[in-house]
């Protein structure tokens, strides 16, 4: 038989673009190397899956990817947030929640509930247990795919194989190698959203605790390479959390020319003067009041022990006591806590994948290869990703759609 469309790999960009082609009537093939779809999706959003962002403004959207999102004007314009979150609600039937900063997820709270509405759509139409292992070619066209169950034929193949982040799930680059080997340039695939991992061995002591409105900034020397607003958390090796992650990429690729710290600042919106002059009158109306005491005013409590051995004054010592030098060292650890970069995390660890199939080679308006005649992309195996939040998702679904539609536009 001859699907019209073959598409390799069942995860999110897979599995919408075979819906799409349901929809459309084509006879469609999913291969995918796991016994089932989805795993990957199954445990986003902490197993509730964020499946977007409800961000409408196209140009807003777009500026906030931080690798290539320029490249997804196209997609984005022609299969919008507002055209996503219809789709799943009208045509897969998952109603929608719009959660605090725009994130979007199914009412239910269960990404379980993603993948059997995709599923159900589908049908039979899925090959489970089956590693697709290579294009053959005929000319500048794929003729069919290889596997150790046979060949597949189609008219033309999506690759949705994902990118090499957490590879437990099946993403584990192969596609990179299926494109590499027909021409397709890679861009050498980094692990992007993952912890930073620092050097100090007191992070341990922290590992749980929770940030919420710090800034953290990160500096290679005097020079501030990244910054962020919102919350992080302590790990048992460094720092987690959305604004972590959000830069570690940038993180990652300053390490590689040198030594990178990170400044947390616990007060972001009182600027230093204001901080010291809090900081004074605080330690005058609480002059008997020892230093571990105090310090609750400013801190998380379980962040204090660590910080007053930083400051290396004497827990006990009453307010009143202080001097100027020791305020001030207080002032600096509250205005810029600084942690040593050792490395950021491995791609078990990894979200996404950043890097990829080259986008100068993908035809933004339809996903095409420009390379490969009847050869599409979707989802994460391209060179772009974005910030947490639902917008690694929102490149799946628009690129898939508009995939499995550019035969019948
Ligand atoms: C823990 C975690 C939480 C996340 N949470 C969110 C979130 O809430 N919101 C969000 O927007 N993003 C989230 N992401 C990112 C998002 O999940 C991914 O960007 C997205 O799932 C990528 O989808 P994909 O279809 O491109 O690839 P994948 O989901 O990786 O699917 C690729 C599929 O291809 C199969 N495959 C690979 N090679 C072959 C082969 N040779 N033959 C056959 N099959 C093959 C794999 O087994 C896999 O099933 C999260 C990621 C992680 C790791």
């Amino acid at each position: 038989m001859i699907y019209d469309t073959i598409i390799i790999g069942g995860g999110a960009a897979g599995l919408l673009a075979g819906v799409e082609c349901k929809r459309l009537g084509e006879s469609f093939l999913i291969i995918e190397r796991n016994p089932r779809v989805g795993k990957k999706l199954v445990i986003t959003g902490k197993g509730r899956c964020n499946i977007t962002t409800y961000n409408t403004n196209l140009d807003d959207l777009i500026s906030k990817y931080q690798r290539n999102g320029k490249f997804l004007y196209g997609a984005f314009s022609r299969f919008t947030v507002e055209d996503t979150i219809k789709y799943f609600e009208e045509v897969l039937n998952i109603p929608l929640k719009v959660e605090r900063g725009k994130r979007v997820f199914p009412k239910s709270n269960r990404a379980v509930d993603v993948i059997y509405a995709l599923q159900n759509e589908i049908g039979e139409n899925i090959l489970p247990n089956t590693s697709v292992l290579k294009f053959n070619l005929n000319g500048n066209s794929i003729s069919s795919v290889s596997t150790y169950k046979g060949d597949f034929q189609a008219k033309r193949y999506i690759l949705a194989t994902g990118g090499k982040s957490f590879p437990i799930t099946g993403s584990n680059g192969d596609g990179y190698t299926l494109a590499k080997d027909i021409g397709h340039t890679i861009v050498k695939p980094k692990p992007a959203l993952v912890p930073i991992i620092c050097e100090e061995k007191w992070v341990k002591d922290l590992a749980g605790l929770s940030l919420k409105y710090v800034t953290i900034s990160a500096y290679q020397e005097k020079k501030k390479v990244v910054s962020g607003f919102g919350e992080a958390l302590f790990t048992h090796e460094g720092l987690s959390g959305p604004i972590v992650i959000d830069m570690s990429r940038e993180v990652g690729d300053t390490l590689e020319k040198g030594n990178v710290s990170l400044s947390i600042d616990f007060k972001p919106a009182i600027p230093r003067e204001e901080l010291d002059q809090r900081l004074q009158t605080d330690l005058k109306s609480l002059a008997k009041k020892n230093l571990r005491t105090f310090l609750k005013g400013y801190l998380p409590s379980s962040l204090i022990p660590v910080f007053i051995e930083l400051t290396k004054i004497s827990p006990s010592t009453q307010s009143c006591d202080i001097t100027k030098d020791q305020r001030e060292t207080i002032l600096n650890l509250l205005k810029d806590f600084r942690l040593t970069v050792k490395e950021i995390g491995t791609w078990d660890k990894a979200i996404v994948t950043s890097g990829g199939v080259s986008i100068k080679e993908i035809d933004p308006k339809s996903m095409k290869s420009k390379i490969v005649e009847n050869l599409y992309f979707a989802g994460e195996i391209m060179d772009v990703y974005g910030p947490t939040g639902g917008y690694n998702l929102q490149i799946c679904w628009s690129s898939a759609i508009l995939a499995a539609r550019d035969t019948h536009l």
